[in-house]
This record gives structure tokens, sequence and C-alpha cells, in this order.
């Protein structure tokens, strides 16, 4: 194919040799140990209905398609991964107290030097949405790519984090280990259907979803926005289940607990 392009970074326009994963490895590895992974324990990957046996936080079902370049996805974006690390560890281990309080107080979580971790901590879900985005072959807004330098920024992403109460009715050994990603929705008008306004999107890791809105209003109850612009994230509440559904999950919980 004489009219290949090579697939450019999205960050600096470089070329992009290297792959985001899909599922953090940071997350992978401390759900399920540094693998490999074997047996009926071992993490799968659910993707578009496909199930797939994860080998090892490596394994390349859990990378999207090169996107970024070599310093773009490590030495440049390190301190934003970082951030994200610290926080989520953080957040699990201490459930008990986040769960019964419902905010997280970034002070807290980072100490002293909050205000640029918890804008590193934006940057890194700048880093994910991008890479999904360039994943379903769509261009990346200008404005993500721009702050990833700056200190100070506008820009059309939200963000807002919630509990999920149905994952919070599994013991805390299987939730914790419950990692994952909601389908990348673009929103448009139906006269353009072609012409994406705006997208959504969430992660999660156990009980904590992360919800992206980009240029699209957020729903009140699943927390209020931040655009690393505060202190404190307060975090609103889900339950996807249906009551039927929640009663069957409920009495499956039970028989694997029986068994
Ligand atoms: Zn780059």
């Amino acid at each position: 194919m004489s009219n290949y392009q090579p697939p450019t970074c999205w960050i600096c326009g470089d070329q992009a040799n290297t792959s985001e994963h899909r599922i953090k490895k940071a997350d992978l590895v401390r759900s399920y140990g540094r693998g490999p992974y074997k047996g009926s324990l071992a993490p799968v990957h659910v993707r578009n209905g496909l199930v797939t046996a994860i080998q090892g936080p490596r394994a390349a079902v859990v990378k999207y398609s090169p996107s970024l370049c070599g310093p773009c996805n490590s030495t440049r974006t390190q301190a934003y991964d970082l951030a994200y690390d610290r926080f989520v560890s953080w957040v699990l281990e201490n459930e008990e107290t986040v769960l019964y309080k419902r905010f997280i107080n970034f002070a807290d979580v980072y100490g002293a030097d909050f205000e640029e971790s918890q804008r590193n901590l934006f940057k890194y879900f700048v880093k994910s949405f991008g890479c999904r985005l360039v994943d379903a072959g769509t261009p990346i807004p200008a404005d993500l790519v721009a702050l990833l330098p700056e200190k100070s920024f506008c820009t059309a992403l939200k963000l807002t984090f919630c509990v999920n109460e149905d994952i919070l009715l599994l013991p805390q050994v299987t939730r914790s280990v419950f990692l994952g990603k909601g389908a990348l929705i673009a929103w448009a008008s139906k006269d353009a259907p072609s012409i994406h306004t705006g997208y959504t999107w969430n992660e999660h890791v156990s009980w904590l979803t992360m919800n992206y809105w980009y240029s699209q209003p957020s729903e009140g109850y699943m927390g209020s926005t931040w655009i690393a612009d505060g202190q404190y994230l307060y975090l609103g509440s889900i339950q996807p289940l249906s009551s039927e559904e929640r009663a069957a999950f409920l009495e499956k919980i039970h028989d694997d607990v029986e068994t």
C-alpha cells in the first residue's frame, strides 16, 4: 500500500510507535499482581461482547493501537500517570472513609502540593480520553492537546466521579478487581448526524466510576463537575441494574459464596 500513512502522535505530531494501555497497567498490577495470569481467577477483557483472557499486564489486548510517540507516552506524561496511580491507590486504601463521606479532598490524597497534582490527574484523564478517541478514529479536539503544557486553561472536557452502588454489593475482594471502560458515545444533532458535537465516556476501578463529558452537559447525580479547578471532588451515585437484575445479582453472589 503506497499511500500508507504511519500513525502520528496525537500530542506532538511525531510518528506514533507506542500504545497506551486500554486498562492501565498499574490498575491491573494493583488488582491482580504481576502475572502471568492463569486459572479461573485470571482477569478477562470484555470488549464488544468478546471475552479474552489477559496473560499479563503487558498483554497486547489491553493496549490501543499506536497513537503516541515514545516520549509522549513516557517521560512527558509520567507525572500524569503517577498522579493517577496515587489517586486510585489512595481511594481504594481509604475506601471506607470515602464511601462514608462521599467526597475526596485532594489535600488528603496529595498533601500540600495538591494543586499541581490534581492538575496532573486531570491531564492523565485527558491522555486516557485522547487515546480512546484516536482508537475510535475520531479527531482529537484541539483544546485537549493545547492544555497539556499549561498551568491554567479552558477546555470543553469536564469530569465527574460517582459511586456505582451495584458494584458495592460485591464482596471487597471481588469488586477490587473489577476494572473496565464504558462505551464511547458521540453526540450529534439530528440534522447533521455525522458532525460530532460532544462525547461522553466512563471508566471504572471497582465502584469508583470516572465520567467524561466533552462539550456535553453532565448529569448532576453523577457527581460535581471538576476541570482541575478544585480541592474537593463530590461523588455522585449510580445504580445501573434494574431491581430485578439486582435481585438476581445478589442471589448469584450468595450462591458463589455458598459454593
Ligand atoms: Zn508525541
